[in-house]
């Protein structure tokens, strides 16, 4: 039986897209496609970015907090 490699996430924005977990540890996919699903697309999160580029100086810092965030997830994971 093959494993299990691309999942389909719903992600909070409302979006589907399916991810290839390949480089992820078999035990953790289903984890860590539960948290993908608790995030925005990543269009969805490069559009943020774009929009906080243009935004304000309290927009723009707001998102770099949420950056910072989801990058240490990342790494920690
Ligand atoms: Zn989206």
């Amino acid at each position: 039986m093959a494993v299990k490699k691309i999942w389909q996430i719903t992600h909070s924005c409302g979006h589907t897209a399916e991810r290839d977990l390949d480089d992820r540890p078999t035990g953790r996919r289903a984890g860590f496609a539960e948290w993908l699903a608790t995030q925005e697309c990543t269009e969805c999160w490069r559009a943020a970015k774009r929009a906080a580029k243009e935004g304000d100086d309290s927009t723009e810092k707001g998102i770099a907090w949420g950056v910072r965030c989801r990058h240490q997830v990342l790494s920690a994971s």
